[in-house]
């Protein structure tokens, strides 16, 4: 049996959380914008769009996407062959490890990194090669920050071969919330180039980044564009995941092999979404960098949402590292070993056993951290657990909740000045 965390964890969340911050989505609705396109598409004149569309993306879609990615790469992006949508970043990943990556590849993975990269990478007939980043806390006795987290440059060195077919990055990263500085970026870029390596670029959490802090992509490096695939999520983009509207930009040298794959998979996503997610990127295209694009707004919100969560845990002894991006953050449990003991010799991580203690006794729902890890790996990193802190809110009587909490009037938790929630 493979234990999948995602289906084991969302199941305990459905059973025993009063609290869900498990599983990252968001519990706020999308954009008025978003849905009122969605509605104007639906009810609209045009009924053709409940008609299958373009394989590779309906045209309105990947126009605006090629126009946008225009202005974020400062280079030329063709619509119909530098872009391709997906149902969502997911099956983008699916699509890219199954077209590039062969059998004996191997494919570099930076630890901790979002689960389904390994199997995708198996089930394509690569071997995942994982390299970790290594926390250096800060000796200041400050806060750690998902900055703190790092490769170490001849580890990485070391892990590209004659065999390697392609490293994955993510960055915003799932689940530290690491957005790599434009030195790390350069080392990556500098290794791909010198072996003659692809990336695999996961930028689901583009826009969300916090502090001031850019986002920069790897493609606008010296060498990369020819060689990297950016992944994009509307999911993430717009706060609605459940539409599962993703999309690849890249060369056209890799993206013809993309679309041999899905157009013989899945062969197009819902006409009706992607028609909607076209004119979201109109009017942020029309907004870019003003105050009311919403790629502006989102990360505001969820920044503060951030630092509730971290005052909050912070106040109660769970170290949370701060994330520079994503709404994802990590907390270190290991002061919570006198409530929830270690089992000597036990097949299960602490982390999970944690995880799964809290669920059921506290109702507060969280993931375990090493299920972002290799096998060969997990035992070093049974310390932690993540939260989704999107679903955050402030309450006026000074605690922080989650709206579930709010809305069945129970479930406080977190609540550092009386510590209502017992083991907290
Ligand atoms: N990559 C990362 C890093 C993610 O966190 C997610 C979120 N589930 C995905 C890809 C998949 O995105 P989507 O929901 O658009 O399929
Ligand atoms: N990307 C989201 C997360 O990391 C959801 C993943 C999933 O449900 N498979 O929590």
């Amino acid at each position: 049996i493979v234990h999948h965390p995602w289906v084991e964890f969302v199941k305990l969340a459905a059973t025993y959380s009063k609290v869900n911050l498990g599983q990252g989505f968001p519990d706020f609705p999308a954009p008025d914008f978003l849905t009122e396109a969605f509605t104007r598409a639906l009810g609209g004149g045009n009924h053709m769009l409940h008609q299958y569309t373009r394989a590779f993306g309906h045209p309105p879609l990947v126009k605006v996407l090629a126009q946008f990615f225009e202005k974020l790469l400062g280079r030329d992006v063709d619509p119909m062959t530098n872009v391709m949508v997906t149902v969502g970043a997911y099956q983008a990943l699916f699509c890219c490890f199954q077209a590039l990556v062969d059998e004996g590849d191997e494919v570099i993975i930076i630890e901790p990194f979002f689960d389904c990269y390994e199997p995708m990478v198996k089930m394509a007939g690569g071997t995942p090669v994982f390299v970790p980043l290594r926390p250096n806390p800060p000796k200041d006795g400050k806060l750690m920050s998902s900055a703190d987290w790092q490769l170490d440059p001849a580890e990485l060195a070391s892990k590209f071969s004659e065999r390697t077919k392609a490293i994955v990055l993510n960055s915003p990263n799932n689940p530290l919330g690491k957005v790599f500085s434009r030195g790390e970026l350069g080392l990556i870029a500098e290794l791909c180039v010198k072996h003659d390596v692809l990336c695999i670029s996961d930028e689901v959490y583009e826009w969300l980044v916090y502090d001031g802090k850019q986002h920069i992509r790897i493609a606008s490096l010296q060498g990369m564009w020819d060689r990297t695939v950016i992944i994009g999520s509307a999911g993430k983009t717009f706060s609605a995941t459940g539409w599962k509207v993703g999309w690849v930009v890249g060369p056209n040298r890799l993206l013809q092999h993309l679309r041999t794959v899905h157009q013989n998979s899945v062969y197009h996503c819902a006409t009706i979404a992607q028609e909607a997610v076209a004119q979201g990127f109109q009017r942020e295209l029309m907004l870019y960098g003003k105050p009311e694009s919403y790629f502006v707004q989102l990360p505001k919100e969820l920044q503060q949402k951030r630092d509730w969560l971290v005052q909050s845990l912070d106040g109660v002894g769970m170290k949370p590292i701060i994330p520079e991006g994503t709404y994802f953050l990590v907390a270190d449990i290991s002061q919570f070993k006198s409530d929830v003991p270690e089992v000597p010799n036990s097949d299960e991580p602490y982390d999970y056993r944690f995880a799964k203690w809290m669920v059921k006794n506290k109702g507060l729902a969280a993931i375990p951290l090493s299920a972002f890890y290799s096998e060969a790996h997990k035992n070093n990193y049974t310390n932690f657990i993540r939260f989704c802190f999107a679903k955050v809110r402030y309450m006026a009587n000074r605690t922080f909740v989650p709206t579930m909490a709010a809305v069945k009037g129970n479930g406080i938790w977190l609540r550092p000045t009386d510590q209502t929630c017992g083991i907290f």
